[in-house]
C-alpha cells in the first residue's frame, strides 16, 4: 500500500509559523495506533517525520489490527482513565465527521453492557464504574435481571442479573481507524510513511540515540527516534525488558446465527463479570460474524512464539457463551488469532523521553487497552520529542513502576 498525495493542511502550516520555532527531524519506529497518531500530531505541530514499519500496513500482527476495539469510559473510580476516556470519546466523533465520509465510520457509539454474575460488590469493577459515571451525569442506566431478558434477550439474564448499560460508550473499528489515520499521515506533507523497513538496534553516538540501523544495515538519523513498536518495543529497548514484555490473548470470531438478533439496539458492544471472567465483545458485523475477546493475564508471549488460540481455549469459550449468550453456543467458529499486548507491571501506558539517553522517546505499554484513547495519544507523543515532560500525566512518565500492579490494571 502506497500513501502518494501530499496536500499538507491548514493546521500544519499555522504551528510552523510559530516565533523561534525549530522544527525536528523525527524518526517513529513502529506505525500502529502509538506512531500514527504521534507522527500525525508532530506534523500538525510543523515537525518533520519519518514513520517506519516492515509492513504492510495496517501490519497483520500489530495490537492496533483488529477489527473492533471497545472504546469506554468506564474505568472503576479512576477518575485519570475515566476522565481521559470522556475525552477521546470527544475526538472519535471529530474523527468520524473528519474519515466518515471516506472510510465510513470509524466509532459507533451503540452503547456498552456491563454485568455481573452477584449483586454489585461496592468495591468492584461494575459498581465503581457505575457511581464514577453516575456522577458526571453521564448516560449510564442500570438494568436489572428482568429488564435484560426484555430488552435484551440474546443474555442468559438469570446468570447476570446485575449491571448497566452505558449509553455514551461503543466500539471502535480498528482497521478503519488505521486505514483512515494511516491515509491521512501519507497525505501529510510532514510524514513519510516507508514500509519494508525494519529497526534492528539504535544507533548510540556520543551519549545520545541518533536514529535506526535497518535490517538491511541502512542508517537512518533523526534528531529524536520515537520507539512506538508495540509488544516488540523491549527489543529495540531492552532496559524495559524488566517492566514491559509481550502477553498473548485470545479472539474468537463465530458464525451468528440470524445475526440481525446479534445487532444493536437489542446487542451491544459488553463485558461479563470481566474482573472475573475477562471476557467482552462486541456485535455481529455486516458479514454475520461476531467477535469475542478475553481481557486477562494472557500467556507470555516471546518474541517469535507462535500465535495460536488453542483448543482448551476454544472450549473455555464455548463453555462461556453456553453460560452467557446460549444461542452462541454452538455457532460455528470462523477464526482465531493471539494478539499480542505491550504490557507495563503497572497497566499503565509509557509515553516519555529516555532518562539516559537523549534523542530516545517511548510510546506504547497499551497494556490492553490503549486504543480508545487513539484521538488524544498524539498530543501527549509530541510532548515528549519536545521535552515537555510536565504536559504528559505522571503515571505514564518513565518510572519504576510498583510490582504487582499489571493483575491489579486487569480490572481496568
Ligand atoms: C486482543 C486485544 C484486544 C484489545 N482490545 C482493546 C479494546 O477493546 N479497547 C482498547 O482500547 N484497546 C484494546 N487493545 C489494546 C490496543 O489494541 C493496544 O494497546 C494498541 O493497539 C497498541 O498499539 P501500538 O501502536 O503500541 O502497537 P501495535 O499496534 O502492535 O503496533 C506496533 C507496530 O510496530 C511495528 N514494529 C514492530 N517491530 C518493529 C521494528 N523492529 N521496526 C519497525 N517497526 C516495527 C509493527 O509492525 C506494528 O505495526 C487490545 C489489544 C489486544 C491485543
Amino acid at each position: 500500500m502506497v500513501f502518494v498525495e501530499r496536500r499538507g493542511n491548514r493546521g500544519e502550516r499555522r504551528e510552523s509559523e510559530r516565533p523561534g520555532f525549530r522544527p525536528l527531524d523525527v524518526l517513529i519506529i513502529g506505525a500502529g495506533v502509538f506512531g500514527t497518531t504521534g507522527a500525525l500530531a508532530l506534523a500538525r505541530r510543523g515537525h518533520r517525520v519519518r514513520l517506519v514499519d516492515p509492513g504492510p500496513l495496517p501490519h497483520p500482527l500489530a495490537a492496533s489490527t483488529d477489527q473492533s476495539k471497545v472504546v469506554r469510559p468506564d474505568y472503576g473510580d479512576d477518575a485519570l482513565y475515566t476522565a481521559l476516556g470522556v475525552e477521546a470519546l470527544e475526538g472519535w466523533r471529530r474523527w468520524n465527521a473528519r474519515f466518515g465520509e471516506r472510510h465510513g465510520r470509524l466509532y459507533h457509539p451503540v452503547g456498552f453492557m456491563l454485568r455481573a454474575r452477584d449483586p454489585l460488590d461496592p468495591g468492584g469493577f461494575e459498581a465503581r464504574s457505575f457511581a464514577a459515571l453516575g456522577a458526571r451525569v453521564w448516560p449510564v442506566e442500570w438494568i436489572g435481571a428482568d429488564v435484560l431478558a426484555r430488552r435484551f434477550p440474546q443474555w442468559k439474564a438469570a446468570n447476570y442479573p446485575h449491571g448497566y448499560l452505558n449509553h455514551g460508550a461503543g466500539w471502535a473499528d480498528a482497521e478503519r481507524t488505521m486505514k483512515a489515520l494511516l491515509g491521512a499521515a501519507g497525505a501529510s506533507r510532514r510524514v513519510k510513511v516507508m514500509t519494508d523497513l525494519a529497526a534492528i538496534e539504535l544507533i548510540e553516538e556520543g551519549g545520545r540515540i541518533a536514529g535506526l540501523y535497518s535490517a538491511e544495515g541502512e542508517r537512518h538519523r533523526a534528531d529524536v527516534t520515537v520507539v512506538a513498536t508495540g509488544s516488540w518495543i523491549p527489543t529495540l529497548v531492552p532496559d524495559l525488558s524488566p517492566v514491559m514484555r509481550a502477553t498473548g490473548h485470545p479472539i474468537l470470531v463465530f458464525r451468528a446465527p440470524e445475526p440481525d438478533r446479534w445487532r444493536p439496539p437489542r446487542f451491544v458492544a459488553w463485558a461479563a463479570d470481566i474482573a472475573r471472567s475477562g471476557w467482552y465483545g462486541f456485535p455481529a458485523r455486516g458479514d454475520g460474524t461476531i467477535k469475542i475477546a478475553r481481557h486477562a493475564a494472557g500467556v507470555r508471549l516471546p518474541a517469535g512464539a507462535p500465535r495460536v488460540v488453542d483448543e482448551a481455549t476454544v472450549d473455555e469459550a464455548r463453555t462461556f457463551l453456553a453460560e452467557t449468550f446460549p444461542a452462541l453456543a454452538d455457532a460455528p467458529l470462523v477464526t482465531t488469532r493471539l494478539c499480542a499486548y505491550c504490557d507495563t507491571a503497572d497497566g499503565h501506558f509509557w509515553i516519555d523521553r529516555h532518562p539516559d539517553w537523549p534523542g530516545l522517546v517511548v510510546a506504547g505499554g497499551g497494556s490492553g487497552h490503549a486504543f480508545k484513547f487513539a484521538p488524544i495519544l498524539g498530543e501527549r507523543i509530541v510532548a515528549a520529542v519536545e521535552g515537555r515532560s510536565d504536559d504528559i500525566e505522571p503515571r505514564f512518565r518513565w518510572r519504576v513502576p510498583a510490582s504487582g500492579g499489571r493483575e491489579a490494571a486487569r480490572a481496568r
